[in-house]
């Protein structure tokens, strides 16, 4: 982007598209919020395939007693021959007695349980009854017939919403689950402005769950939160708008809108806040330097498709070419819209092979999507990143910002040494680094 760039897509254009898509499903997000809520279970109520597909994505844990499991739906549940609600009640109470850690249990509904219609915020409610007041049980869905990957984080958040504590306090939600050493950095920011009464949805244990009320005002930490965000409007909580805390500007933003909705003036916001953006505006100018003039294609995938653009855009000098979304939430995105540069093409779900088309029609020099697209892409010599790794990589706030960018400058560098392996085997013939790469070759 130059200076001279309009920016503002409030009015643009969306395509809508309504046809196959390619994307993970909701039971993905068990994937960081079992590490997030330390004393919280997560039972997938689904097939073979769910559970293939969590070991498989969160193969990590073999090395603790894992916080998420499977209660497999055989042929037999699924052709209602048994009564699978006997085996769910009997499988929590196993579960339940063998792990007297567990106080928040989360029955996940997944597409085999959506199929034969077993009503898991029924059995949630049974379950309560019986296991309260040690175990809360709840339910949400994260089947792929009704989510895509970040989706089932909102499903899971939204689903707490109704049973947090009242209050008539002025307090401040934070709405996401980040990694904790991140959390407590906006934290820290928080408390350097002078707001006291932080919390956050989830909390790290049941017992740190968040008040709400009608003097709670609530900032999102993430974009794709749009049923959370209802549900506690829906108990009287008000939302701070502002652009999402990516990049040195983004986080800004953020905290300017807090600090504004908290009466905090200028010179503190200032004295807060100065030397870390100083800090995260070099980190980003070491990586922008791959990235400026660069164009980018995002397919629709994690929903962090516009916040990603903009900060992209704006701090590293890309050009959008395409920005594709699952869903664009006009009134959570409202604020994204306006700094995002004009002439980028937005679209709205997916139709895959017409997607593909225009991708290799535009050619961009990167394009962020899913790991099944990836592969196919590479292979047509297109460089691509996949989009599951801005969930599973801390990237929000100033401390980040520098890493962020580094995210999405790694493939292009990787691809610059492939195609030109010169500055490779120059290192090679330097005497005192000979058999070493370059930094960027070893990333
Ligand atoms: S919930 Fe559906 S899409 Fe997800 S793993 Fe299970 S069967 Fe597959």
């Amino acid at each position: 982007m130059n200076d001279a760039t309009p920016f503002g897509c409030q009015s643009a254009p969306v395509l809508r598209e309504r046809g196959q898509h390619e994307v993970f499903c909701g039971l993905t997000g068990i994937v960081w919020l079992h590490r997030k809520m330390q004393d919280a279970f997560f039972l997938v109520v689904g097939s073979r395939t769910c559970a293939h597909l969590l070991q498989s994505a969160a193969g990590v844990m073999i090395f603790a007693e894992p916080r998420f499991g499977t209660a497999i739906l055989e042929e037999g549940d699924l052709a209602g021959l048994k009564d699978a609600n006997d085996e769910l009640d009997r499988e929590v109470a196993r579960l339940l007695t063998r792990r007297p850690d567990i106080r928040q249990l989360f029955l996940v509904g997944s597409c085999p349980s959506e199929v034969i219609k077993l009503d898991l915020a029924r059995a949630a409610e049974r379950l309560t009854q019986v296991h309260a007041p040690h175990v809360r049980v709840l339910n949400y869905s994260g089947s792929g017939i009704e989510t895509t990957f970040t989706q089932g984080e909102d499903a899971c958040l939204a689903a707490m919403v109704p049973g947090l504590p009242s209050t008539d306090a002025a307090n401040l939600l934070l709405v996401g689950a980040l990694p904790d050493v991140v959390e407590d950095q906006a934290r820290t920011l928080l408390a350097g402005l002078g707001i006291d009464h932080v919390q956050v949805l989830p909390g790290r244990r049941a017992d740190q769950d968040p008040a709400v009320g009608p003097n709670t005002r609530y900032a999102l930490l993430q974009p794709f939160l749009g049923d959370t965000a209802a549900a506690l409007d829906g108990r009287g909580a008000t939302r701070i708008a502002a652009p999402f805390p990516f990049g040195e500007e983004g986080t800004t933003a953020w905290l300017r809108a807090v600090a504004e909705a908290f009466g905090i003036d200028e010179a503190t916001f200032a004295r807060v806040t100065d030397a870390p953006r100083a800090r995260a505006r070099r980190a980003v100018a070491a990586a922008a330097e791959t990235l400026a003039g660069k164009r980018i294609t995002f397919l629709p995938d994690s929903q962090l498709e516009l916040p990603l653009a903009r900060f992209l855009s704006r701090e590293c000098g890309m050009e959008p070419v395409e920005i594709g979304t699952p869903y664009l939430h006009a009134g959570l995105m409202g604020p994204e819209l306006a700094l995002l540069p004009q002439g980028a093409r937005l679209s709205e779900g997916q139709d895959v092979d017409r997607q593909l088309d225009r991708v290799r029609a535009d050619r961009p020099d990167l394009t962020v999507c899913g790991m099944g697209l990836a592969n196919p892409l590479e292979s047509e010599g297109l460089t691509t990143k996949w989009a599951i790794e801005l969930v599973f990589t801390p990237v929000h706030f100033y401390e980040q910002a520098g890493d962020l960018a580094a995210l999405f400058a790694r493939p292009l560098r990787r691809k610059r040494i492939l195609t030109d392996p010169a500055p490779l085997l120059l290192a090679e013939n330097t005497p005192g680094v000979r058999g070493l790469a370059p930094a960027s070759a070893r990333e």
